[in-house]
């Protein structure tokens, strides 16, 4: 396999290198393919992004920004981007395949999960964060659908489309990513930073517990008083009290005093489950 992947890591590659297979998912700006390398039998996930569509959205920065940091992160929790090309009508991102597809889908079809199971997605997502903060990197829109299994269960981080490099102490200020999963720093306008990301973090986990949001509402407007007042839907009282204060600790109003990645791989709900995830 590493043999295989030697041949497209890096390369410069045209669509008639690939041989295009099933469609695997669609998103606001691209369509995912499952593909394999003609010539090497690589598999791998083509994510093909419109540029027609991305200049009547204003977003053409977008996808350079996705690769050039998308590029830099190699981690085993985080889907590998390989290589990437371009033709008159679309980019296209070539990455490693998820075939266990979103963990959205496995919530529907199997959750809500037991709290080992929560538990260890839960600090697979902050250890993977734990590298991305460590490159001064915001995903900024973690989601169920952007976090991807691999065949042998474990979770992969996807879909840099909003990730901002971020150096420490600076904050950014526009509003962006799903409104359920957004921190409420981030809807205030009063500036906001990596601690953001640890708030999504709170919102899957309890979504793990439960299979719903913490802040559902069919209205947006009611989303976000609920998110501003951390104003959280009960956790059922068959969710144990390690699990419940992990969950407060993340949906925690004030980023200062929110979980960080570190802390919340040493928290007790997480070691009592994962000792050596
Ligand atoms: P968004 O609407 O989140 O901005 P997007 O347009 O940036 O989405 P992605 O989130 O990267 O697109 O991909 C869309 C969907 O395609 C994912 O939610 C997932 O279901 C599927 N997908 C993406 N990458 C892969 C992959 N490497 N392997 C398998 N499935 C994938
Ligand atoms: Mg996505």
């Amino acid at each position: 396999m590493q043999n295989t992947l030697d041949a497209i890591r890096g390369k410069k590659l045209h669509l008639s290198n690939f041989k295009i297979r099933h469609k695997v998912g669609k998103g606001s700006y691209g369509t995912v393919f499952a593909a394999r390398h003609r010539q090497s039998g690589a598999v791998c996930a083509i994510k093909t992004i419109n540029k027609a569509r991305l200049r009547t959205r204003g977003a053409e920065d977008l996808v350079k920004r996705e690769v050039d940091i998308h590029s830099q992160l190699r981690y085993r929790g985080i889907l590998e981007l390989y290589t990437w090309f371009e033709d008159s009508y679309n980019y296209f991102l070539v990455m490693e395949y998820a075939p266990g597809g979103e963990l959205l889908r496995a919530l529907r079809q199997e959750g809500p999960f037991c709290e080992r199971r929560a538990a260890n997605y839960s600090a697979q997502i902050a250890a993977a964060l734990q590298y991305l903060h460590s490159k001064d990197v915001i995903h900024r829109d973690l989601k169920l659908e952007n976090v991807l299994l691999q065949a042998n269960g474990k979770l992969m981080l996807a879909d840099f489309g909003l990730s901002v490099s971020l150096p420490p102490g600076t904050q950014l200020y526009d509003s962006c990513g799903t409104l359920d999963y957004r921190a409420p720093e981030a809807l205030g306008g009063q500036g906001y930073s990596r601690e953001i990301d640890m708030w999504a973090l709170g919102v899957m986990t309890y979504e793990f517990l439960t299979g719903r949001l913490p802040f559902y509402s069919e209205d947006d407007a009611v989303v976000r008083e609920r998110i501003v007042k951390a104003d959280i839907t009960p956790l059922p009282t068959s969710v144990s009290y390690l699990a419940r204060e992990y969950v407060h600790s993340l949906l925690e109003l004030d980023p200062c005093w929110r979980l960080s990645c570190n802390e919340a791989l040493l928290d007790p709900w997480i070691l009592e489950h994962c000792q050596r995830c």
